[in-house]
């Protein structure tokens, strides 16, 4: 085995993933393929818990599920003790259904329905990030009703920009999510909930926003925060418990991208939070955060089979493969960069200049602008890199291409996690046409 930019190869100049042949890979399962590589999940999981118990925080980690989730990888992240982020009765659905403990699940969304905050309440779940006025009232009235408590978390806005796409960017002024620290509605949420009898009010949260490479949005953010604890602590003698600074550490797509190690996000944070407290005389809160992308973004290999070429001469060079915006929507959605290689020619020389296209009917369905690849020839396999966050989770039916196959490997050793779209499941849920056809 040899290592070619970063990636293992064997002697065949075949890529490997978790010391698999790639292509055996395409071979057992079709493309297109999500690889993931779980030893990289573990490793990260257990960098950031570790990180936490080195420093004596109380702390959860939760994987922001919405970045992958399947039955399978809810139970991996199970494994590893961490807690688990779900948006939408879907993802609570599935994680009940993987057994995952609900005390451990906190529930995100800023339109939850009455189904699923009965949902949440139904499996005692750990906690409710609570995310408008709407919801508030809601939920006083579902405790009141079932005659049941929960725990909730107010999630604020606490106008730190993250440093990153605006279309990621979640912590500002102007976010549809969490209520404003600046203008009075954090406060007046806060006076809605604390003294409520069904209502236990763990703290505050915040996200501000995806892929950061600094850590200097998080101490301020944290500061924002802590400064309204001091402020409730002050003011009605309210002890917040739990700090939840959200997910949003960024991981390395390209070349350009200069992501923090895990341990040192989580160390900043810490030094920070303590510091504040510290000198505000608070009790230290437990730190909670969410990371989604960082935990699988880079474990994920989406495997294609290459296709039809399109040169438009003096321009660019189209290499079609089988998949596309259906199973990987970030580049058309937000001009998300990703790097690739030819997996069966790993140790060839680059030649070509080539912009991926997808084979979906939207002149947007372009995966990467440009790439330098070997020479490429129809059937060579494609593997485009760290995919494993809001790749597959983004996928979609359109032109009805059918969802690829996700395969997990770990210890030499592959199994398949969800399975591929068949043709009939395409038309599984589609009715035949019957009312009667009226006269002209
Ligand atoms: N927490 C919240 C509230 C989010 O909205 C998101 C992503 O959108 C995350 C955590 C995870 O972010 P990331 O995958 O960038 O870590």
């Amino acid at each position: 085995m040899v290592m070619v930019s970063e990636h293992n190869v064997n002697e065949k100049g075949h890529l490997l993933i978790g010391g698999i042949d790639s292509l055996e890979l395409t071979k057992t399962y079709g493309t297109p393929l999500f690889v993931y590589d779980l030893s990289l999940i573990r490793s990260r999981a257990r960098a950031f818990l570790a990180t936490f118990q080195e420093e004596n925080i109380g702390a959860q980690v939760a994987y922001a599920s919405k970045a992958f989730s399947c039955i399978a990888m809810y139970q991996v992240i199970e494994q590893e003790g961490l807690s688990l982020d779900v948006v939408s009765a879907g993802e609570l659905y599935t994680a009940i259904q993987a057994g995952y403990p609900p005390e451990r699940i906190h529930f995100h969304g800023n339109n939850k329905s009455v189904d699923e905050l009965m949902l949440a309440m139904e499996h005692k779940i750990g906690c409710i990030v609570v995310d408008n006025f709407y919801e508030i009232e809601l939920l006083k009235s579902l405790t009141t009703k079932l005659n049941q408590k929960v725990k909730i978390l107010l999630r604020v806005t606490p106008g730190v920009e993250a440093h990153t796409h605006d279309y990621i960017t979640t912590g500002q002024q102007d976010s549809k999510f969490g209520f404003d620290l600046i203008n009075g509605q954090a406060d007046q949420a806060f006076q809605q909930v604390y003294k409520e009898e069904f209502i236990e009010l763990l703290g505050l949260h915040c996200h501000i926003g995806s892929q950061i490479f600094e850590t200097v949005g998080f101490k301020l953010a944290a500061e924002k925060l802590i400064t309204k604890m001091i402020e409730w602590d002050n003011v009605f003698g309210y002890a917040c418990k739990v700090l939840n600074l959200g997910g949003g550490f960024g991981i390395k797509y390209t070349e350009q991208d200069t992501p923090l190690e895990p341990s040192t996000y989580v160390k900043e944070m810490i030094i920070a939070v303590k510091q504040l407290v510290a000198n505000a005389n608070l009790e230290m809160p437990e730190i909670w955060i969410e990371p989604g992308r960082s935990l699988v973004g880079d474990s994920g290999t989406s495997l294609y089979t290459i296709g039809s070429e399109k040169e438009v001469p003096e321009i660019r060079n189209y290499l079609a493969v089988d998949g596309g915006m259906s199973d990987n929507i970030r580049p058309a959605l937000y001009g998300a960069e990703y790097d690739a290689a030819i997996a069966n020619k790993m140790g060839t020389p680059k030649k070509v200049d080539y912009t991926i296209a997808g084979k979906c009917c939207e002149s947007g369905d372009k995966l990467i602008e440009h790439i330098s690849l070997p020479k490429a020839e129809p059937g060579d396999i494609l593997a485009v890199f760290c995919t494993g966050a809001y790749g597959y989770s983004m996928a979609s039916n359109y032109n009805r291409m059918a969802k690829p196959a996700v395969v997990f490997v770990e210890n030499g050793q592959h199994q398949l996690a969800v399975k591929r779209e068949t043709l009939e499941d395409l038309i599984r849920l589609d009715l035949p046409y019957h009312i009667e056809k009226g006269r002209d």
